[in-house]
C-alpha cells in the first residue's frame, strides 16, 4: 500500500520554481524570492552572515529576543553593531531610527524585527522604511509573525531582505522558509569576501545554481513533505484570500485583549499601548504573587489544545500569551483561552468576571 506522506513522486524544480512564485505573489515583491530549506532561522542568519562583514556599521533594533539574536551574529560576522533597544511592552518608532542615524551617520545596515510573537509588539515598518531609505542602509526585515496577520511589502517599504516562516499566521510548516532580496543586497553579498559560499546558509549559492540557472534544475533533494505543505498553505490562504486572514488576526488580537481586561483578576495586556500590539499573538502580564507559567499549565489541563504559552526565559513568571494565530485565530480560540485564564486564576483566589470577557471579545469580534 502506498504511504501518503512517504511514497511520493519526486517535487519536481518547475513545481518548486511556481511554489517561489507563490511566496512572491504573497509578499507582492518583483524581487528575487529564494525558499529555503529549513526553519526561518536558515535565511535568518544566512542573510546577516552574506549580508555584514567586518565594514558593516549596524543598527540593531532590539524589540524582543530575536533583536538580541540578530546582535550576536553580525557581531560574530565582523560589524560595528549600535543597538537600539526599546522596552518589550512598546514598540520603536521612525523617530528613534532617525535619532540613532543622526548619531552614528556611518550606519549602512539596519536589522529589525517587524512583529514579536514572543512579546506581543509590532513595529512601524513603514515609517521606518522611509527613515532607512534617506539613510541608504541596507534593510533586513523578520517577517516571520507578521506574514499573514498585518501587511507585509518588502517593495514599497525598502526592504532588503525580508524573511518570512510559514509556522505562525500563514498557518503552514515550520521546516521551510523563503526570503525576498534586493539588487542592492545581492551586490553587497557578492561583494562580501566573507558571505557564506558552498555553504547550506549561503544565498549566493542558490542565486548562482538555482535562480541565475533558470530555476531547470533543483542543487539539492528538496523538502519534499514541507514544499507541499507550504504549497497547500499558499493555496488555502489564496482561497480564504489574504485580507480576510489579516482581518482575522487582527480581530483575534482586539478580542483577546478587550476580552482580558473585561476579565479582571489583575490580569493587563502587556503591549502597553494597542496600536503597538501585534496581530499575531497577545501577550498579557499577570499580577504581582502570581506565577504566569503556572496559570498557563492549569489551563492548559482543562484544554490542552488552546494556543497558550508562558513567555519565554525570563518573562515565564509574568507573561501569558495567546497565540491567536493561524488556524487558532478565531473566536472560539480566544473565548477558549478567556474561559481557562479566567477558571485558573479564579482557583489563585482571584476575582474574575468570565461574563464580562465573553462579551467584551464578542463585542471586540465585530
Ligand atoms: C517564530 C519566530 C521566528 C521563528 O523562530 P522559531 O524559533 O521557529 O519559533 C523568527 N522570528 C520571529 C519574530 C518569530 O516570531
Amino acid at each position: 500500500m502506498t504511504h501518503p506522506f512517504l511514497d511520493l513522486p519526486p517535487l519536481s524544480a518547475e513545481r518548486f520554481a511556481a511554489i517561489e512564485d507563490g511566496v512572491a505573489r504573497l509578499l507582492g515583491t518583483r524581487q528575487d524570492v529564494l525558499i529555503t530549506q529549513g526553519e526561518a532561522l536558515l535565511p535568518l542568519e544566512g542573510a546577516i552572515r552574506a549580508a555584514a562583514g567586518p565594514g558593516t556599521v549596524a543598527l540593531n533594533v532590539i524589540t524582543g529576543p530575536y533583536g538580541q539574536t540578530f546582535g550576536d551574529w553580525l557581531r560574530d560576522a565582523g560589524a560595528t553593531v549600535h543597538d537600539l533597544s526599546v522596552p518589550f511592552h512598546t514598540a520603536v518608532t521612525a523617530g528613534q531610527v532617525r535619532e540613532a542615524f543622526a548619531e552614528h551617520p556611518e550606519i549602512d545596515f539596519v536589522s529589525l524585527v517587524h512583529a514579536e510573537a514572543a512579546t506581543g509588539n509590532t513595529n512601524p515598518v513603514a515609517e521606518i522604511g522611509e527613515a532607512v531609505r534617506e539613510q541608504g542602509a541596507l534593510f533586513y526585515l523578520d517577517a516571520v509573525a507578521s506574514v499573514g496577520a498585518e501587511p507585509v511589502l518588502p517593495d514599497a517599504w525598502g526592504v532588503d531582505l525580508c524573511v518570512i516562516g510559514a509556522q505562525k499566521a500563514m498557518g503552514g510548516p515550520a521546516g521551510v522558509s523563503a526570503i525576498s532580496v534586493s539588487e542592492r543586497a545581492w551586490a553587497r553579498m557578492a561583494a562580501n569576501p566573507n558571505a557564506p559560499r558552498r555553504s547550506y546558509l549561503s544565498l549566493l549559492d542558490w542565486k548562482e545554481r538555482w535562480t541565475d540557472a533558470g530555476r531547470k534544475a533543483l542543487p539539492h533533494a528538496p523538502a519534499q513533505l514541507e514544499m507541499l505543505a507550504l504549497q497547500a498553505c499558499l493555496e488555502r490562504i489564496g482561497s480564504e484570500g489574504l485580507e480576510t486572514v489579516m482581518a482575522r488576526h487582527r480581530r483575534a488580537a482586539r478580542a483577546a485583549r478587550a476580552g482580558a481586561v473585561a476579565l479582571g483578576g489583575g490580569l493587563q495586556p502587556y503591549v502597553r499601548q494597542e496600536r503597538d500590539a501585534a496581530p499575531v499573538a497577545t501577550t498579557l502580564r499577570v499580577p504581582s504573587g502570581v506565577v504566569a507559567s503556572q496559570v498557563v499549565a492549569r489551563a492548559l489541563e482543562s484544554d490542552p489544545a488552546l494556543p497558550l504559552a508562558a513567555g519565554g526565559g525570563a518573562l515565564a513568571k509574568e507573561m501569558i500569551r495567546v497565540n491567536h494565530y493561524g488556524r487558532d485565530a478565531t473566536p472560539g480560540a480566544v473565548q477558549g483561552c478567556l474561559a481557562a485564564l479566567g477558571a485558573a486564576l479564579a482557583e489563585q483566589g482571584l476575582t474574575v468576571d468570565p461574563a464580562a470577557a465573553r462579551r467584551a471579545a464578542e463585542d471586540a469580534w465585530r
